[in-house]
């Protein structure tokens, strides 16, 4: 397989050829388990360990390798191993935060091209949860693209669909009937050689349909890899990278399955980019768009250019952010004490109890 067909484009070279160490070659990190890599590069697939300087200045999980990276590695051919001695930087990167008693950030895979938001159209459709994982794709840098699948089970998906398109300002919409091969072709577009695409979406709405149905073949029930355990059992886990025979390539680790918010910031403003244009018009720079006088947003409700439904979202995922922050920086959670403590402190002045 050669670097193109692996991903490797321009940016990736150039970052590759400022490294002075010698001897090294290009490897992609198509798996991640538990304490090792497996990198592929253009001769074969690896087994990589992760080189003490790198782990040395890890300060976060961000600092180490994930799937979808691009590696510099030390070859040991005889052992067929390999040592990751660089990670090059990432074209983009999908994350998400883990709870926790800290937030920490946890990489669900890097140099991802293009993510497919995938929804089913009987009773998954929901345009609240697709602007949601659409804030998300923005902020990770890849292109979204949105796929509206079981249009078989569906009376009028046009009808959804462009109601689906209103919600996501110039995102390609694309309706699917994948158990019927139907929609493929247009899906196939995005995944020309040496582009990395992954798939969002709840549980059932047929996201393994379409990767096999783009590989030709069952490839997620075959594409297995027998892995030998230290007691000499053996299990079998799916692959988390796929090569597909048009020359595309599909992420599709755990982590992008379970997917519920990630990092999302830059991401809600692109998403909501009709609310941000009415926002500049309300009379107080920090309108809360609750009922302030001269709010231009509600009027903007009011006048039927804007759902309440897709404003009440908004909020709510501005708020998830803000807390988000918060559980990080001190300063934003002492800034958001101070303002229950006042609210608290208002509410009992009214004579309220809270
Ligand atoms: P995933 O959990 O998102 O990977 O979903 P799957 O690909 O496993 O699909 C879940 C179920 O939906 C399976 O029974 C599929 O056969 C079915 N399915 C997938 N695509 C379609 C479709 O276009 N129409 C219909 N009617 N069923 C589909
Ligand atoms: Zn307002």
């Amino acid at each position: 397989m050669d670097l193109k067909t692996l991903g490797w484009n321009s940016f990736f070279k150039e970052h590759f050829a400022g490294i002075e160490e010698k001897g090294l070659v290009p490897a992609r990190v198509v798996e991640e388990m538990k304490g090792f890599h497996k990198v592929r590069d253009t001769q074969g697939e690896y087994l990589a360990e992760i080189s003490g300087k790198i782990r040395f200045q890890a300060e976060e999980r961000e600092d180490l390798p994930a799937v979808g990276d691009w590696v510099a590695i030390a070859l040991r051919a005889e052992e067929g191993r390999a040592r990751i001695q660089w990670i090059l930087p990432r074209r983009t990167k999908l994350s998400r935060k883990v709870a926790g008693k800290a937030q920490s950030e946890q990489i669900v895979a890097t140099n991802v091209d293009t993510v497919f938001l995938v929804s089913s159209l009987n009773r998954d459709l929901n345009a609240r949860r697709i602007e949601r994982y659409l804030a998300a794709v923005w902020e990770s840098g890849a292109r979204p693209v949105v796929l509206l699948n079981k249009a078989d089970l569906c009376d009028d998906a046009a009808a959804l669909a462009a109601e689906v398109e209103e919600v996501v300002l110039g995102v390609p919409v694309h309706v699917l009937s994948a158990s019927e091969g139907i929609g493929i072709p247009a899906v196939q577009k995005y995944l020309v050689e040496g582009e990395t695409a992954a798939f969002v979406g709840s549980s059932g709405v047929g996201k393994s349909t379409i990767i096999n149905a783009l590989a030709g073949e069952e490839m997620l029930r075959v594409q297995t890899v027998r892995e030998g355990d230290d007691r000499g059992k053996h299990t079998t886990t799916a692959r988390q990278m796929i090569f597909l025979p048009g020359g595309g390539i599909v992420i599709d680790t755990p982590g992008m399955r379970e997917l519920q918010l990630w990092e999302i910031d830059e991401g809600v403003q692109q998403t909501f980019e009709d609310i941000e244009a009415f926002a500049l018009e309300c009379k107080f720079r920090d309108c809360g768009h609750s009922g302030e006088p001269g709010c231009a947003v509600e009027a903007a409700i009011r006048g039927g250019e804007l759902q309440r439904e897709r404003l009440e979202n908004f909020k709510k995922l501005k708020a998830e952010l803000e807390f988000q922050a918060s559980k990080v920086d001190p300063k934003v959670a002492q800034e958001r004490k101070e303002r229950w403590l006042k609210i608290h402190k208002a509410a009992r002045k009214k004579g309220n109890r809270i």
